[in-house]
């Protein structure tokens, strides 16, 4: 039987990940790695990640099922204009960037009759980058949202949905701007807080009181380690879903502020509560 071909553009830890875990679920794919690096081509091939590599856009989409743009956010628009001159109708073209309205408008807009686009997002990965940070079985077990759109084929949908099973993730469709909103507040947002919270307390602190911090500052630093042009792009793409979740949040740290400085018990029990209670509803941690 002849195995599919999967190209993946952009060998970092999502793209890199993809590769590893199809090889080491042994899924019936062939892997073409498509980067502009040399140094992370050779890196895929003597690992065994891909089966072949190119760092030509061009040479690299040619004749694959599927095509994965796995860059930072804001490249994905540029590469979907770009590989738009050299799909032809039949490929599919995915993505794994973390916003996806700006996306797919982008690829609607740009892509040929004939050639489908998912948006795509997996919600896995680690503070790390690059592909030596490669994850084999990442997406095992995590959901992966696909943003199909009313005039997506559904074949098309069908063919990513059976890559990112053959990963071991669970599919769940949302529409784009509803995955926006919703990922402002799980994931934006929280790390928007985390690299706030570092740009405060870190000038106020020498090293030896630094030493001080305890597990709950240590697991809010561990998220500000991602290349600053993956937040920088995630904040410029999902610009008015991330200016409303920070609103909401300054509203919040508002009421927190006005409950200290009035000395208010009661409205800082109910701060507290509410949190707890919501918690334990929504995550049962
Ligand atoms: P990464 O480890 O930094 O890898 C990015 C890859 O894209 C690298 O191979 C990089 O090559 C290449 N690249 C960067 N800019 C490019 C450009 N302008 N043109 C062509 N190639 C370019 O990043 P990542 O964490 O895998 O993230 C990739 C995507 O996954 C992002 O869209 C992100 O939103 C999404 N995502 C990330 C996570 C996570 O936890 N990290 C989770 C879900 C989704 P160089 O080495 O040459 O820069």
């Amino acid at each position: 039987m002849n195995r599919p071909l999967l190209a993946v553009v952009g060998l970092g830890l999502i793209g890199g990940s993809i590769a590893a875990s199809l090889k080491s679920r042994g899924a019936p794919w062939r892997v073409r790695a498509v980067d502009r690096r040399r140094s992370t081509l050779d890196y895929a091939l003597r690992r065994g990640l891909a089966d072949e590599a190119t760092d030509s856009l061009a040479e690299g989409v040619r004749d694959a099922e599927l095509v994965v743009l796995a860059t930072p956010v804001r490249s994905i628009r540029d590469l979907v204009v770009e590989a738009a001159g050299w799909l032809v109708p039949g490929q599919v073209l995915t993505d794994v960037g973390s916003t996806k309205q700006t996306i797919v408008e982008a690829a609607r807009a740009a892509l040929p009759p004939g050639v489908a686009f998912v948006g795509g997002h997996p919600v896995a990965g680690t503070e790390h980058s690059g592909v030596e940070s490669a994850v084999p079985g990442l997406f095992e077990g995590r959901p992966c949202v696909l943003t199909p759109v009313a005039d997506t084929p559904t074949e098309a949908v069908a063919a990513v949905t059976r890559l990112w099973e053959a990963l071991g993730a669970e599919v769940v469709c949302l529409d784009p701007a509803t995955h926006d909103r919703v990922f402002a507040l799980v994931s934006h947002l929280p790390h928007a807080v985390a690299y706030s919270l570092v740009n405060t307390v870190a000038p106020r602190l020498g090293s030896r009181e630094a030493g001080l911090a305890g597990g709950s500052l240590a697991d809010v630093v561990r998220v500000t380690r991602s290349p600053a042009a993956v937040w920088r792009d995630v904040c410029m793409e999902n610009r008015e879903p991330l200016l409303w979740a920070v609103d909401q949040f300054a509203e919040r740290l508002a009421e927190l502020r006005a409950a200290i400085e009035g000395a208010d018990e009661a409205a800082l029990d109910d701060f507290f509560h509410r949190a707890s209670e919501s918690r334990a509803a929504l995550w049962r941690v």
